[in-house]
């Protein structure tokens, strides 16, 4: 194993990519297997937009042969982050480390750094998503604003131009804010009718909390429909995915120490209770979760925060992973009891129910088949397949802000896709898709009209009937 070299001859300070584990660096073996998986590639044909050519450019910064440099952090920009590579690679490459490392040590180099970028990312990252009590406020704002009534008013009185431009554009594509949040919906301690069988915790989000609190009171009814007691600790934090995806892996760490520490809690009915006394603690959005499940490599090297994290791990499931694995028992009792369909309608005649996988979910944390066939359950429903279903449908946390272009046209392959499966109802699992795909069917002819909802959703209908 060669030592790494210094970035830069002269520069004494080994940037973040010199001093991440060199084996980690060192895994790809340059088979190409990975390249039709890659959305950029695709796009491109060009070796440098592929998974190799980044790891290529990755290991040449860490040998030192390459500095770090303005073009290189574009590169790592242009990463959609899906982690399609990951799946295909035969060599167990472990991408999204090596992306998140680079991305940080581009931040760390200010490769990429304006003044109305900096100001962006310290509001987004550093006050607004560190401060849940303020994310809060400031959706509750949005939420008046977001008034048919309310916003045509504002535009009308010329208000809204009093706002920045780049929050004038975002502002329609803003994910609509969806009151009361979780924790007005959710008791913090909460038990099945039955005997339970199981303790678990619900992890409630920064955005899906604020945009779809829905989906987690939907979470909590089918873990009680599971026989699970469910513990939802108050006003959680952001649990650091968005700061670790962007860069800012300082953020991410001191994230991941505070959502820790929130599941050691006290509740009036729970008494205290550490997460150590937890079956499972459950995320339902594929981005966080793909993150939550590696707090272990996070904080490995904080002493005071190791060994839960590493614990953490362990307990760490997707929400349809647990519901499914554990449906022996009482999901597959629940949902075979829903309302069957008239014994009048035939398949053709239920509404046509379609999955699109989240990249995180599916790639990130492997959980593939589990949504599916727990959708195929669903009596009232017929099943259609998605044509490239695990193929990015352009959200990507925040790449259709910083990559238009490419978003559009991984979001116009994803319509194709979904004009072909006619479907009447869209699952995904995670809150940016499912922005994505709303608003993108909002505005297309074919699709005008879908429900897009979240798995949970529909599994909380079916065990209400
Ligand atoms: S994460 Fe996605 S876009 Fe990035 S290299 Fe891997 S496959 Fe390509
Ligand atoms: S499949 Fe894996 S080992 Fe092969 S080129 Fe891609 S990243 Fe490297």
């Amino acid at each position: 194993m060669s030592s790494p070299q210094p970035a830069t001859p002269g520069d004494p300070t080994p940037n973040l990519l010199q001093t991440m584990d060199y084996s980690i660096v060192q895994q790809c073996m340059h088979c190409g297997l990975c390249l039709p998986t890659c959305p950029t590639y695709n796009e491109t044909g060009r070796e440098r937009n592929s998974p190799r050519g980044r790891i290529a450019l990755m290991r040449a910064v860490a040998d030192g042969d390459l500095p770090l440099s303005r073009g290189f952090a574009e590169e790592m920009d242009y990463c959609v982050g899906c982690l399609a590579c990951q799946t295909a690679c035969p060599a167990g490459v472990e991408y999204a480390q090596l992306l998140e490392t680079s991305r940080a040590a581009g931040e760390q180099a200010g490769l990429l750094a304006s003044p109305s970028r900096s100001v962006y990312r310290w509001l987004g990252l550093r006050l607004l998503m560190t401060r849940p009590w303020l994310l809060r406020l400031v959706a509750r704002l949005v939420a008046i604003q977001q008034q048919p009534a309310i916003r045509k008013t504002l535009y009308r009185i010329g208000a809204m131009w009093l706002a920045p431009k780049t929050l004038r554009d975002l502002e329609p594509l803003a994910p609509l804010i969806d009151p009361p949040f979780s924790d007005a919906r959710i008791k913090p301690f909460e038990s099945p009718r039955s005997k339970p069988v199981a303790r678990v915790a619900l992890l409630t989000g920064c955005v899906q909390d604020i945009a779809y609190a829905r989906v987690n009171r939907a979470t909590v009814d089918v873990l009680l429909a599971s026989g699970c007691e469910v513990v939802t600790p108050r006003m959680q934090s952001c649990c650091g995915s968005l700061h670790a995806h962007n860069g800012d892996l300082d953020t991410a760490r001191e994230m991941a120490r505070r959502t820790i520490d929130q599941f050691d809690w006290q509740s009036e009915q729970a008494g205290p209770l550490s997460f150590a006394q937890l079956d499972a603690v459950i995320s339902n959005a594929g981005g966080c979760g793909s993150h939550l499940r590696h707090y272990g490599e996070l904080l490995k090297g904080d002493p005071a925060y190791a060994e839960r994290a590493a614990e953490w791990d362990k307990k760490l499931r997707d929400a349809q992973e647990y519901v499914y694995e554990a449906g022996g028992w009482q999901p597959a009792a629940c949902l075979a009891s829903s309302a069957p369909p008239s014994p009048a309608a035939s398949p053709a005649a239920k509404p046509r129910l379609t999955y699109d996988a989240s990249c995180h979910l599916c790639h990130g944390q492997k959980v593939v088949n589990q949504p599916v066939e727990l959708l195929k359950r669903l009596p009232g429903y017929q099943f259609v397949p998605l044509g490239e279903s695990d193929w990015c449908c352009g959200a990507a946390g925040v790449y259709t802000m910083t990559q238009p272009e490419q978003a559009q046209k991984l979001l116009d392959r994803k319509l194709a896709n979904l004009r072909i499966a006619k479907p009447d109802v869209i699952a995904t699992a995670n809150p940016g898709c499912m922005h994505q795909l709303r608003l993108a069917c909002r505005e297309d002819a074919e699709l005008a009209g879908v429900r897009v909802v979240h798995p949970m959703e529909l599994l909380a209908e079916a065990v209400s009937n």
